[in-house]
């Protein structure tokens, strides 16, 4: 059932529906809501999600064919270009999507490299390696581990970094992230984070030090799925977490990325969902580039299943769909695929790539590798070889457990060739703060 009630009536002010179609009525709602500046949940809650769902899997090849001839796509239109039908028309999708990529963005692809600094974490996530409960190997870096671990990023060409850290403010505090930040921003002109979320008013040191793109993953627009796959900790909050990107944008971030974790929720629900925001971010904050990410879950420690499958052609026809929707968005590609996938996505609308990546804290250098142990409720544990599965070994002897298996194993100077290959060029970087004055 459509609850538009919420939006219609916002601010005391009734207003009589327009006597159109359920989905001519969402655009007007749509259209409302941002005249309001209504958060993206109360929009969130009002979108007829199941039914965009259900247009999506019966559409036919003449309404993907209409949906595509538009200038300007409606979320309807979005689900009728990634329905089983619009794979019929996978090849022109992609012609019309990497001509769009080329004329918004020219040929290039700009580079970023995530460093995490630390794998400790409150919270149970059942998809994560770092979840509390797994007995892995933890470190959070100092802040000379992390100047280690940046200098071997910035000898290998990167200047665009992507701090990631799990949530858990005893050993990932604002002010020890504000001192990461602090100790890099000299010589890295773009450092984005990936941490747990936090207020507005705890963003603003963290932009001011240097920060300024900020992104955080629903995991889910599923709420059912998202409280059975979030047990414990304050990530439990399904819709603090949707509107985190908000107000990171209220802190001033300039850039700002989305995505749901393709394998939890069926694919097209959380692809249709996620567009939803992105559509929101770009009416309500503007003045923020917007990226969307396109990750499709690994395996890790605690091992995992997917409980949906996304095939590589939906996710290449996924990609298409999102440019045709988005002309401007920044679509991100990981390590998480395979280089054959990745090479074939490329020139399909990617605009962002990591390479060469590590998910373990030290995982570039082995910094921070004497420091290494359990966390039990919060409280370091000594390793007494053996104790674990992930206990050091001859083989394993140095690093903390990463979040997740990466597919793509080749150097930064192997994806950088080949790109150059493909025709493109690989940017290190696309941005100075001398810029932002
Ligand atoms: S997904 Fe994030 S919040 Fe959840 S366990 Fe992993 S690091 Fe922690």
């Amino acid at each position: 059932m459509v609850n538009l009630s919420a939006i219609f009536f916002q601010g005391g002010v009734a207003l009589r529906l327009p006597p159109q179609s359920k989905f001519a009525r969402l655009d007007f709602a749509r259209r409302f809501a941002t005249l309001c500046f209504v958060s993206f949940v109360a929009e969130f809650n009002s979108l007829p999600l199941e039914s965009l769902v259900k247009r999506s899997q019966s559409a036919g090849i003449q309404a993907v064919r209409e949906s595509m001839a538009k200038p300007k796509l409606s979320l309807a239109d979005f689900a009728h270009l990634i329905s089983p039908a619009g794979a019929g028309l996978l090849e022109h999708m992609g012609r019309r999507s990497q001509a769009m990529t080329q004329q918004r963005f020219g040929k290039v692809i700009r580079m970023f490299a995530p460093l995490y600094l630390s794998n400790e974490c409150v919270n149970n996530c059942k998809y994560c390696g770092f979840s509390r409960d797994n007995p892995i190997l933890r470190v959070t870096l100092s802040l000379e581990d992390v100047k280690r671990e940046a200098q071997a990023l910035k000898e290998q060409g990167f200047r665009n970094l992507l701090l990631v850290a799990g949530e858990h403010p005893k050993f990932v505090s604002n002010d020890y992230l504000r001192d990461c930040i602090a100790t890099l921003h000299a010589d890295w002109p773009g450092i984005s984070l990936e941490v747990g979320p936090m207020e507005a008013a705890d963003y603003r040191p963290l932009v001011e030090a240097g920060a300024d793109g900020l992104v955080v993953y629903q995991e889910t627009y599923d709420r059912k799925i998202y409280a059975d796959m979030h047990t414990a900790g304050p990530k439990r909050n399904f819709d603090w977490r949707l509107e985190t990107p908000e107000r990171a944008y209220a802190a001033g971030f300039r850039r700002l990325g989305i995505s749901p974790l393709y394998g939890l929720a069926d694919w097209r629900f959380e692809a249709i969902s996620a567009a939803a925001h992105a559509d929101y971010l770009l009416r309500n904050c503007w003045k923020a580039a917007l990226t969307i990410s396109t990750v499709r879950l690994r395996p890790c420690a605690g091992e995992f299943q997917p409980l949906t499958h996304i095939s590589d052609r939906e996710l290449a026809q996924l990609v298409c769909a999102l440019r045709l929707m988005f002309p401007d968005v920044g679509l991100v590609l990981s390590t998480r695929e395979l280089p054959k996938l990745r090479d074939g996505l490329i020139p399909l609308g990617i605009t962002m790539i990591s390479a060469g990546s590590h998910t373990e804290p030290g995982g570039y250098t082995g910094a921070g590798k004497e420091k290494i142990h359990h966390t039990e409720r919060g409280r370091i544990v000594e390793l007494a070889s053996g104790a674990s599965e992930w206990a050091p070994t001859k083989e394993n002897a140095t690093n903390a457990t990463g979040q997740f298996q990466i597919a793509d194993e080749r150097s930064a100077g192997e994806v950088a060739a080949l790109i150059r290959k493909l025709g493109y060029e690989p940017v290190w970087k696309d941005w100075d703060a001398a810029l932002t004055a």
